[in-house]
């Protein structure tokens, strides 16, 4: 299928008199369409929560946003515990789904009611001493071994660092219970970006039966279980994208399958998505602003790896739609690149595109979920804005850009640059 940019070039030109390239732009409506999708596919579970994904995007007027669709949050450091509270989102509402997690996180988590996802069987006695065993109380399990769906392996837990192994969730339960835990929650995150309709129902089958076996050896009955994120989006444009109403149906096949005949017909679902809420409603907008002819053609961009770094660490693939050329055919092959002197530093390679002039706009697609987030200062690289689409074609900034104050801001405790030159 083709993609298409959820702005248009006159919209672009109009955008650039207030601010300048490069930017992360955010599509309102299309945000509000899809949690009203996720809201509905879930309808059928009297407990379901959404908690986003914090780290995707971490910016309060969008967390709003999705909160108005009864969305929480869903953090695993102190900065996005904060940002959930400071919003004014009440304990029920925060997941605390940390790992390797520092006692002042627990603490503080504790602090504001968030429900604690324990990573690991020793961080029971650790909690236990920094902050105390709550009430309420979920495990994260991984199976361990490979994660296969019938398009072929997906993922591979018994490689990744998280969660308890099956015996410890056990063993793990039996602890919590007799240290006074009386509400219980179940979550694994098995596979990430899964382009498929297969992943929540297989990953609900493996939580549900776990549920209970867990009821039966230990006698806790799981009262939530979440499914954590991982459902993927097309960033390819020949992929289908996730149907999320027929993912919802599949879980509740599974619930029906599983849960009900145990006498489970309670259980409350929880998701933790982040991409599938956000990635395809944003994008990364940047000018071409040189044309380079070696061994390769290049144009390079004003935007970098430290505005959008999934190209360059995974070599991800990120659509791009040279803006007013929609007509134009892909008859040129360029390398895209920024400015860091990183070779890596490139959101596309070897990608065929119409003919780029110097002054084109290039929309990076499905920047919405781990695009600015990730980015970071290299080379002294300041991070972009980011900017609100709204539904009646207004444009709100929602986030400024960094200026060099903010670069330099962490030697403000002496004046080795006293005599430093401020452009901004
Ligand atoms: C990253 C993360 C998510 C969100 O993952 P997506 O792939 O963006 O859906 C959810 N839960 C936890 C614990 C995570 O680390």
């Amino acid at each position: 299928m083709k993609k298409e940019p959820f702005v248009t070039l006159e919209q672009l030109k109009e955008i650039e008199k207030t601010y300048p390239t490069p930017y992360h732009l955010y599509d309102e409506k299309g945000i509000r369409e899809n949690a009203k999708r996720v809201k509905e596919a879930f309808s059928w579970n009297k407990g379901f929560r959404e908690y986003f994904a914090v780290k995707a995007t971490p910016n309060p007027f969008l967390i709003n946003i999705l909160r108005e669709y009864g969305c929480g949050c869903d953090c695993s450091s102190m900065t996005e515990l904060m940002m959930a509270d400071a919003i004014g989102c009440s304990g029920e509402e925060i997941m605390f789904s940390s790992n390797a997690t520092p006692a002042e996180e627990y603490q503080f988590a504790r602090k504001i009611g968030a429900t604690i996802n324990l990573d690991d069987f020793t961080h029971i006695e650790y909690l236990e001493k920094c902050a105390g065993i709550p009430e309420t109380i979920s495990c994260r399990y991984n199976p361990g071994g490979v994660f296969k769906m019938s398009n072929g392996i997906m993922d591979n837990p018994g490689d990744s660092k998280y969660g308890f192994t099956h015996e410890q969730i056990v063993e793990g339960f039996r602890i919590l219970k007799e240290r006074g835990a009386k509400t219980f929650g179940l979550h694994a995150f098995l596979a990430s970006n899964t382009v498929t309709n297969e992943y929540y129902p297989l990953l609900a089958k493996v939580l549900f039966e776990l549920a209970v076996e867990l009821k039966e050896k230990t006698g806790v009955s799981v009262k939530f279980i979440n499914l954590s994120g991982g459902v993927g989006i097309d960033y390819r444009p020949e992929q289908e994208s996730n149907d999320i109403l027929a993912i919802g149906e599949g879980v509740r096949k599974v619930y029906e399958e599983v849960l009900v005949p145990a006498g489970m017909g309670d259980v409350a679902l929880y998701t933790e998505m982040g991409r599938f809420m956000m990635g395809p409603y944003g994008c990364l907008v940047t000018k071409a602003i040189h044309q380079k002819h070696i061994y390769k053609e290049y144009i390079g961009c004003d935007a970098c790896a430290a505005n959008l770094m999934r190209p360059a660490i995974y070599g991800a693939y990120h659509h791009i739609t040279v803006m007013g050329k929609d007509n134009s055919v892909c008859d040129h092959k360029y390398d895209v690149t920024g400015s860091l002197c990183e070779n890596s530093d490139k959101f596309a390679i070897d990608r065929m595109l119409p003919k780029v002039d110097v002054g084109d706009f290039l929309v990076i697609h499905d920047t919405g979920a781990h695009g600015y987030s990730m980015g970071y200062n290299y080379n002294g690289k300041l991070r972009s804005a980011e900017l609100l689409l709204k539904e009646d074609g207004s444009v709100q900034m929602i986030r400024r850009g960094e200026t060099t104050h903010d670069y330099f801001a962490t030697f403000d405790f002496c004046d080795i640059l006293k005599d430093i030159k401020w452009q901004d």
